[in-house]
């Protein structure tokens, strides 16, 4: 039964990663609403939420909500019927070992999420390496970031932004935002970028769409899709070329710098006009004024990342604020706008990786593996194991035969979904523990009811490195349970008596095994409203606002200058696919929209999916704004409604991520970047039909 009180919880935003924090209120077991919390513990949005934040939660009280295990029927009906807790474990327990007897460990996989919290996903990665013995874990965090932490921690060591939110992001001197639709995605990020630019501060847009942050910008620059290293390198070369680079800054903190300047000397003005259709005095406007401000951040999300190229423009980004030295001090900075709630923390940090263990630590080191042992009482799996994308390969090729996913919903957000789908019903055995019956749940043959955020201690680390408590403010319904208690069940049932009564004691095994938050404990965050910032790395230690303010995270504390060749889309317009496709996020919905699709606000706002195509080019189609069109890529077509409206080339349409009825990841191409193994969301070459 749900509590029959009102409840209050001060708690951490289960949506974007700006990590907002407010009051949670339940009455009668149901969410009530949401207040401002306390301003000294709401370092990330002190003055308010967005529409998300404060009305997106009646998902909660869904009559969609899982309330009890089910089980597939195997009498031929293919139906699901309800069972008990412990006929799901068994039945977990049975189908996986079974697998796991007749093919190895390695023909299981688990997928972690970075919805839930770090304790769960250390405790999901936890499950994956120490009871199923696989290195096949992975996590959502592939397909939005991944490319980010890769580049970063090429460049500049730890893959995460470097610096704070409100102190820094709000009150630097110039921003380069690109590959973000801040006012979307992270409404209280580009809410503060706006309050500053109304200050005085420079604000340079570049982006193929004119999103609504470029109504407030010095400058906006319509870009090629996926061009983006063309017009980077260009201004880095002008900014040499103009002697406007910092060089003590270079000649103390930095190494490569002779090579990076060879590497982008080809990237003349008139190379990048061709390239990325920058014209030069707006390219040169831009490069002169970031290069002389006293401070500058710079800001991105997926659609610098989502790119086979994903690593090499946050190496080209990277680039451009080493040589004008805007690292390690206030007010300046490298900002990847993570995406979901806990992408930093749960995708990241707690190593649900296949090629990390928590805190990055490196499997195959031997010093790492017997650290590890000597807690968990062996070694993980030393080897590195398959990426998200390769596993989906693994399990056409019959390779991987049994998967675990834990909160996330692969049938709609992996690229290429016929394809996703079609791997997924390949599997001999899934489980998939959600919230809602999700439409990667509807294939499953075993499901579990798991607590939402709402319902659940735990922490989550926000964009900018901030670990801040969740809380509960209602109970789960039915017989649902935290992601947490049922890791710990399972594991049980496979024979592994983990010994954690709460959250807190899973963050003191994190405090003990991860350097970053080795000073992280839950008696520190109740007595710490705004949280910590890794790295934290004592009881004593008040964390880290601002990184690199003394060195960069390599043994020689050296900055490195990575140059990024040039590479442009994957796949380009023909005759028979003539518009380059775009994705990206709208301010109602989140993600594939199991939450929002379930929340009134949004759905009143946003109900469907769209395409937005330019006023020319729907005249050209014959299509008027508000009819329904079909859209066609080498993998499969949708139909959605056209809104006519211009904002960018009329060669380029755009289509949200978050519907199930017209799913964008129809079109989009399983075409991997070859460091990060992030997909190609952002172009792919479609037609439009008119119907
Ligand atoms: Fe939540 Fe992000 Fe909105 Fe803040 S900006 S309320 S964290 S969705």
């Amino acid at each position: 039964a749900r509590l029959g009180k009102v409840t209050k919880a001060e708690t951490t935003c289960n949506y974007c990663a700006v990590g907002c924090r407010f009051e949670l209120y339940g009455k009668d077991g149901s969410v009530l609403g949401v207040r401002p919390a306390d301003p000294e513990a709401t370092p990330a949005n002190d003055f308010s939420t967005c529409v998300k934040g404060k009305f997106g939660y009646d998902f909660v009280d869904s009559d969609d909500r899982l309330t009890t295990p089910l089980i597939r029927e195997d009498d031929g009906s293919g139906d699901f019927r309800e069972a008990t807790w412990e006929e799901a474990y068994d039945r977990i327990y049975e189908e996986l070992s079974a697998i796991q007897e007749k093919s190895g460990n390695d023909a299981v996989a688990v997928t972690s999420s970075s919805k839930c919290t770090n304790e769960e996903n250390f405790l999901n990665q936890k499950f994956a390496r120490q009871v199923l013995g696989t290195p096949h874990v992975d996590n959502c965090a592939r397909l939005c970031h991944s490319s980010t932490v890769t580049g970063l921690q090429q460049t500049v060591g730890y893959g995460a932004m470097t610096n704070r939110i409100n102190e820094d992001i709000g009150e630097t001197d110039c921003y380069l935002i690109t590959g973000s639709n801040t006012t979307e995605g992270h409404p209280v990020l580009a809410t503060r970028i706006k309050q500053n630019v109304r200050d005085g501060a420079d604000l340079f847009v570049f982006e193929p769409r004119e999103i609504g942050l470029a109504e407030h910008a010095t400058q906006y620059t319509r870009t090629k899709p996926g061009s983006d290293i063309a017009w980077l390198n260009g201004m880095v070369r002008h900014i040499i070329a103009e002697d406007l680079h910092d060089e003590e800054f270079i000649e103390e903190r930095t190494k490569h710098f002779e090579e990076l300047k060879e590497k982008v000397e080809p990237f003349t003005p008139e190379k990048v006009e061709e390239l990325a259709g920058v014209p030069p005095a707006e390219l040169k406007n831009a490069a002169e004024t970031i290069a002389t401000a006293d401070t500058c951040i710079f800001g991105w999300a997926m659609g610098m990342t989502q790119h086979a190229h994903g690593t090499r423009n946050v190496l080209a980004i990277t680039n451009l604020a080493l040589v004008t030295g805007n690292l390690g001090k206030p007010g300046a900075g490298l900002s990847p706008f993570r995406g979901q709630n806990n992408v930093q923390g749960g995708g990241g940090d707690m190593g649900p990786a296949p090629h990390n263990l928590p805190g990055y630590q490196d499997p195959t080191d031997d010093d790492v593996a017997d650290k590890f042992a000597e807690v968990w009482g062996e070694r993980p799996p030393q080897e590195i194991g398959l990426r998200l994308p390769e596993q989906y390969e693994a399990m056409l090729d019959g390779e991987i035969r049994g998967m675990f996913i834990m909160g996330e919903n692969p049938v709609l957000s992996e690229p290429d979904i016929r394809e996703a789908r079609h791997a997924i019903q390949e599997l001999d055995f899934l489980a998939v523990q959600d919230i809602f019956l999700t439409e990667t749940a509807e294939y499953a043959d075993v499901v579990l009811p798991a607590a939402s955020n709402a319902e659940k201690y735990g922490t989550f680390t926000n964009t900018e490195r901030r670990v801040q408590l969740v809380r509960p403010a209602v109970e789960p319904p039915g017989v649902a349970k935290t992601d947490l208690r049922i890791l710990t069940d399972l594991a049980e049932r496979f024979g592994y008596d983990w010994d954690y009564s709460s959250a807190a004691d899973v963050m003191d095994e994190i405090a003990q095994l991860v350097p970053i938050y080795s000073g992280i404990s839950y008696d520190r965050l109740e007595s710490t409203p705004a949280g910590l910032q890794w790295p934290c790395t004592d009881a004593e230690d008040p964390g880290t606002p601002f990184l690199y303010e003394d060195e960069f995270n390599f043994s020689d504390g050296l900055a490195r200058f990575v140059p990024a060749d040039y590479a442009g889309p994957a796949e380009l317009p023909d005759e028979e696919f003539p518009l380059m496709l775009t994705s990206g996020r709208v301010l109602y919905h989140w993600h594939t929209g199991t939450m929002t699709r379930r929340t009134q606000v949004s759905m009143d706002h946003v109900p469907e999916s769209f395409v937005t195509i330019h006023p020319d080019m729907a005249e050209q189609l014959g299509v008027t704004d508000g009819e329904y069109v079909r859209v066609v890529s080498r993998r499969g077509d949708i139909v959605v409604r056209a809104e006519v409206e211009d904002v960018s080339d009329p060669g380029v349409v755009f289509i949200p991520m978050h519907f199930a009825e017209g799913a964008i990841n129809e079109l989009t191409q399983h075409e991997l970047d070859p460091d990060s193994y992030i997909p190609e969301y952002k172009v792919s070459s479609v037609r439009i039909e008119p119907l």
